[in-house]
């Protein structure tokens, strides 16, 4: 899918991130994970082309930067966190967090509620 001018924008942003925080990001493989304990991210996208997939590339990044004070704490803190930690970073660039954003925080929420509902093991 192409690339609009704003998903553009909002791509140098979050590269912008990546790199005050010394994060590299692996654009192309088939899951979305941050691994705070080697400095990478890894994304399903290959190119940012919704607000959804910025979002979740934000939140990635949360993982990241929230990591020293959350790694410690239940999976259900630490997924909580690293989305308040992307809607603030946006805030902070001038980015409204847009309905698609938040639809895809809820997504994510619910889908780790009912996995540890199930009572599988934390990660
Ligand atoms: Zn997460």
């Amino acid at each position: 899918m192409k690339q609009s001018d704003r998903h553009k924008r909002l791509t140098e942003l979050f590269c912008s991130l990546c790199e005050v925080n010394n994060i590299t990001v692996d654009w192309c493989v088939g899951v979305n994970a941050a691994d705070p304990f080697q400095d990478l991210i890894s994304l399903r996208c290959a190119t940012i082309t919704t607000d959804a997939e910025f979002a979740i590339a934000l939140h990635e990044l949360g993982h990241h930067v929230t990591h020293r004070e959350t790694y410690l704490g239940p999976r259900r803190v630490r997924e909580r966190v690293a989305w308040e930690w992307s809607r603030e970073a946006c805030y902070a660039n001038d980015v409204p967090w847009t309905e698609e954003m938040t639809a895809v925080e809820s997504e994510c929420i619910e889908a780790w509620r009912k996995h540890l509902d199930q009572g599988r093991t934390e990660r």
